[in-house]
C-alpha cells in the first residue's frame, strides 16, 4: 500500500517519483528530491558568485585615489607619500582590471608595489587597510620561508594557496585579490659572487616569484604543502593580483648615503636644493640601491611603483596609540565597556607608553606590549570583583601605570 503511495509522489521540480529518489522533502503543497536540491545549491552558489564579482566591479570603480588615501588616514598614521603613492598605484591596477582590452588598445601594466621601511612603521597595516577598503581578498606571506622549487622550505606557488584560502576557495574573487608579501629584503642575493652552492632561498626565490608576480596561470595545491602527482589542483591566474612587497632592507641607508654622497661630489650643489634629511634616508630611495642591496634587476621590474615609510618619532607614536579609528586606547575603552566600566587614561600615561615604547625601541608594535602590561591585572581581576565591589569606573593613573609597568617583564627586554 506504502508503495503505490510513493510511486504517487513526485519531485515537482524533475518528475522524478519517490521510489526512484534517494529522498524526497515535502513542502507546501509541492516536493523536491535531492537530486535537484543539489542541482539548484549549484546554481545558486554560481549565481552568488557572479553577482559577487559584479559588486566587487561596480565597487572597485567607485573609489577614487583620494577616497582611497582618506579612508587611510583613518587607520594609519602620517605616512603621506606612501599613502598617496599606493592610493594612484590601486587605483591604477583596478582601472587596469576593468580595461576591456582589445588589440588596438593600450595595456596598462600592472603596478605591483614595494614599501621600504623600518620594522613596525606600517607596511602590512596599510597593505592590509587597502584590501578591506576594497574588500578584496588579502594574505600575508612571508619571504623567509619561501626556496625554491625543490628544496626544504615553501615553494613560491604557496602564497596562492593562501590567497585562495582567503577568499574561500572562490577563484574570480583570489584573482583580484592583494599579496602582501613581508621581507621581500631577505630573499635578497647573498653575494655578487656566483657561489658554490645554490642561493635557494635568496636568488631562487626571486627568480620563482618573476612570473607570479607579472601574470601567469599557476596550478596551485589547494590545501598547500608540496605538489604531488595525486593532488587536485586549481588553476590560478595572477595577472590581476596585486602584489606589494615590504621590506627593512636594513643596511640600505649606507647605500643611499654613498649614492648621494658620490652625487654631491659629482655634481655641484645646488644653493637653494633641500638639505639632505640624514635621519630618514629611506626618502631618497631608488630603483638603483635595491639592485645594490641585492634584488635582482628583473625583480625590481615587476614591482614598479617604490615607495618609503618615515621612521615613528614620538609625536607620531602618541597618536598612532590614541588616534586611530580602532587606537589601541579605543580597544581598551571598548573592552571595559563590555564589562560596564567607564575606562579613562591620564594623559600622562600616554607620554609614559610612548616613552617607553621609544627607550625599548619597540615602535609601534611596542605599544601594544606596554598597554598590555599595563592593563594586565586589571582585565584579569574586575570581572570576577565588579559585582561585590559596584565598581563602574576605573581611572589609568601615572602612578598605576609605572607599578603595573615594573612589574612585567617587559623592562628586561630593553635594547642596549
Ligand atoms: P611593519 O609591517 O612595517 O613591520 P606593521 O604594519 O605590522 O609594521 O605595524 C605594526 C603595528 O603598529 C600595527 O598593527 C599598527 O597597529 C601599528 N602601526 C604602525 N605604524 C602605524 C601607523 N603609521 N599608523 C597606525 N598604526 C601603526
Amino acid at each position: 500500500m506504502a508503495k503505490n503511495n510513493d510511486r504517487d509522489i513526485h519531485c515537482s521540480f524533475c518528475g522524478i517519483s519517490k521510489n526512484e529518489a534517494q529522498m524526497l522533502i515535502a513542502g507546501n503543497g509541492a516536493h523536491i528530491c535531492d537530486r535537484c536540491i543539489q542541482q539548484a545549491g549549484e546554481i545558486l552558489a554560481e549565481e552568488l558568485k557572479q553577482r559577487k564579482s559584479k559588486t566587487l566591479q561596480t565597487a572597485l570603480k567607485l573609489i577614487r585615489p583620494q577616497e582611497i588615501k582618506t579612508h587611510l588616514d583613518q587607520y594609519v598614521i602620517g605616512q603621506d607619500d606612501a599613502k598617496k603613492v599606493i592610493s594612484v598605484a590601486v587605483y591604477n591596477h583596478y582601472k587596469r582590471l576593468n580595461q576591456k582590452v582589445d588589440k588596438d588598445e593600450i595595456e596598462i601594466e600592472k603596478s605591483n608595489l614595494i614599501i621600504v621601511g623600518e620594522t613596525g612603521t606600517g607596511k602590512t597595516l596599510l597593505a592590509k587597510t587597502v584590501a578591506k577598503i576594497l574588500n578584496v581578498p588579502f594574505c600575508i606571506v612571508d619571504a623567509t620561508v619561501l626556496t625554491e622549487a625543490g628544496y626544504v622550505g615553501e615553494d613560491v606557488e604557496s602564497i596562492l594557496t593562501r590567497l585562495l584560502q582567503a577568499a574561500d576557495y572562490d577563484v574570480a574573487a583570489a584573482e583580484r585579490g592583494i599579496i602582501y608579501i613581508d621581507e621581500i629584503d631577505k630573499i635578497a642575493r647573498k653575494s655578487d659572487n656566483p657561489s658554490i652552492t645554490r642561493d635557494v632561498s635568496g636568488e631562487g626565490v626571486q627568480q620563482a616569484l618573476l612570473k607570479i608576480l607579472e601574470g601567469t596561470v599557476v596550478n596551485v595545491p589547494p590545501q598547500g604543502g608540496r605538489k604531488h602527482p595525486d593532488q587536485k589542483m586549481i588553476a590560478v591566474n595572477t595577472s590581476n593580483i596585486l602584489f606589494i612587497c615590504g621590506g627593512a632592507f636594513d643596511g640600505i641607508q649606507k647605500k643611499i648615503a654613498n649614492r648621494l654622497r658620490t652625487q654631491t661630489v659629482g655634481y655641484k650643489m645646488n644653493e637653494d636644493e633641500e638639505e639632505i634629511d640624514l635621519n630618514n634616508l629611506y626618502k631618497y630611495i631608488t630603483p638603483q640601491d635595491l639592485k645594490n642591496f641585492g634584488l635582482i634587476p628583473e625583480l625590481i621590474g615587476r614591482l614598479p611603483v617604490l615607495t618609503y615609510l618615515n621612521p615613528l618619532d614620538k609625536g607620531t607614536l602618541l597618536s598612532i596609540l590614541t588616534e586611530p579609528k580602532n587606537a589601541l586606547v579605543k580597544q581598551y575603552k571598548k573592552l571595559f565597556e563590555y564589562e560596564g566600566i567607564d575606562l579613562k587614561f591620564d594623559p600622562e600615561v600616554y607620554t609614559f607608553i610612548v616613552d617607553k615604547a621609544d627607550e625599548f625601541k619597540l615602535g609601534a608594535r611596542g605599544l601594544r606590549s606596554i598597554c598590555e602590561a599595563i592593563m594586565l591585572d586589571a582585565m584579569f581581576e574586575i570581572p570576577s570583583t565588579k559585582e561585590q565591589t559596584g565598581q563602574k569606573a576605573l581611572e589609568i593613573t601615572l602612578d598605576y601605570a609605572k607599578k603595573k609597568f615594573e612589574k612585567s617583564d617587559l623592562k628586561k627586554l630593553k635594547v642596549a
